[in-house]
């Protein structure tokens, strides 16, 4: 079995259901006492959703970069950033380490693919709503995502980093999002994607109302996948 190498703390609410669902996927499949092999390198968020703020991009990315190396050193295989937000310095990252970096938005591609979606709802952070690195990853497979309106994504954006990074889920939140949700019918998406690995804590995609991906889901499962390949 590789290891996996998992860059995490983005947010450590998150991090913890990646561990779970990690452990869970390779129980499944290897049976009997079977579990991944995982090296955690959980950061401290404060200083880089700081400089996510004040669009220090580089910086951050320096900061994984630094991360994702004492990761390699650590035995890793492979090496995941766990969260959707921080793929906007994803080149950055896969640069600075010999082994390779799977990228949420490859194996997100990959099961939208599959079901023939090429018209999905993106929710995440504004930086995943508003600046292109997502967007543009998956328009380069002929995935036209769509947003909501402003004051929808400043809604989620504040759910996210005021809510759910702190593990605060509320039925108030719940019904903001799946309000979007709703509203994205004018839009003509054909299905939603939780573009930030905190939203799957409001409810599952089942219960999106139209098909639903979750990323933290979709990035756990192709980790599981390269660490027993
Ligand atoms: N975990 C989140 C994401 O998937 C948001 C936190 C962050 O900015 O990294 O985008």
């Amino acid at each position: 079995m590789r290891t996996i190498g998992l860059i995490g703390g983005m947010s450590w609410q998150s991090s913890r259901l990646y561990y779970d669902r990690i452990n869970q996927m390779v129980a499944e499949r290897r049976g009997g006492a079977s579990s991944a092999k995982i090296v955690l390198n959980s950061l401290d968020f404060a200083p880089i959703a700081k400089m996510q703020s004040e669009g220090q991009w580089r910086e951050a990315g320096a900061h994984l970069a630094n991360a994702a190396q004492a990761l390699e050193r650590a035995g890793a295989d492979v090496i995941a950033i766990g969260a959707n937000t921080m793929h906007k310095v994803a080149n950055q990252v896969k640069a600075s380490v010999g082994v390779p970096l799977l990228h949420i938005g490859d194996a997100l591609v990959k099961e939208l693919r599959r079901d023939a979606r090429s018209r999905p709802l993106l929710l995440g952070t504004r930086y995943t709503m508003e600046d292109p690195f997502l967007i543009d990853h998956l328009g380069n497979k002929g995935i036209g995502a769509v947003t909501p309106d402003k004051a929808d994504r400043d809604a989620l954006h504040a759910i996210i980093y005021d809510q759910l990074i702190k593990g605060i889920v509320t039925d108030d939140a719940r019904a903001t999002v799946r309000a979007m949700i709703d509203r994205s019918g004018a839009q003509e998406a054909d299905s939603v994607i939780f573009g930030c690995t905190e939203i799957g804590m409001l409810f599952p995609p089942a219960e999106a109302g139209m098909p639903g991906y979750d990323t933290l889901e979709i990035h756990a499962a192709a980790l599981v996948d390269f660490a027993l390949g």
